[in-house]
């Protein structure tokens, strides 16, 4: 009777120790991986994400104001800052990567150097 109890026990007290080691490796092999190359890699994909989400949403305010400055003006406007001058654009933005806005004359779309057009 005791000794069942007791074996019991044991059984119980040997499997918590299995799942808190568990719990210690992949808490330790997740800290590894993030103090390796993975996290490295995955802060500069994330940034180079969110850059390019800016950079699009960029791109769609400068298609809009590059619209709205056609309808105003029966033709498109030749830069960004024509753009900025006419009011359509209250500034005139700068992508987050490092690229360079260009207009196309002939459609008004906007392409940037960088992430292209979205
Ligand atoms: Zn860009």
């Amino acid at each position: 009777m005791t000794g069942a109890k007791r074996s019991t026990r044991g059984t119980t007290i040997r499997f918590a120790a299995c799942v808190l080691f568990a719990a210690c490796v992949l808490a330790v092999s997740g800290c590894v991986g993030g103090f390796t190359g993975g996290a490295t890699e995955s802060t500069s994909d994330s940034t180079r994400e969110a850059q390019r989400e800016v950079c699009v949403a960029n791109e769609r305010n400068i298609d809009m104001a590059s619209q709205a400055y056609y309808t105003d003006q029966q033709s498109f406007a030749p830069d960004l800052e024509a753009l900025a001058q006419s009011g359509m654009l209250a500034d005139v933005p700068k992508c987050p990567g490092g690229g360079t806005y260009t207009l196309d004359v002939s459609n008004g779309e906007v392409t940037c150097s960088v992430h292209g057009r979205y």
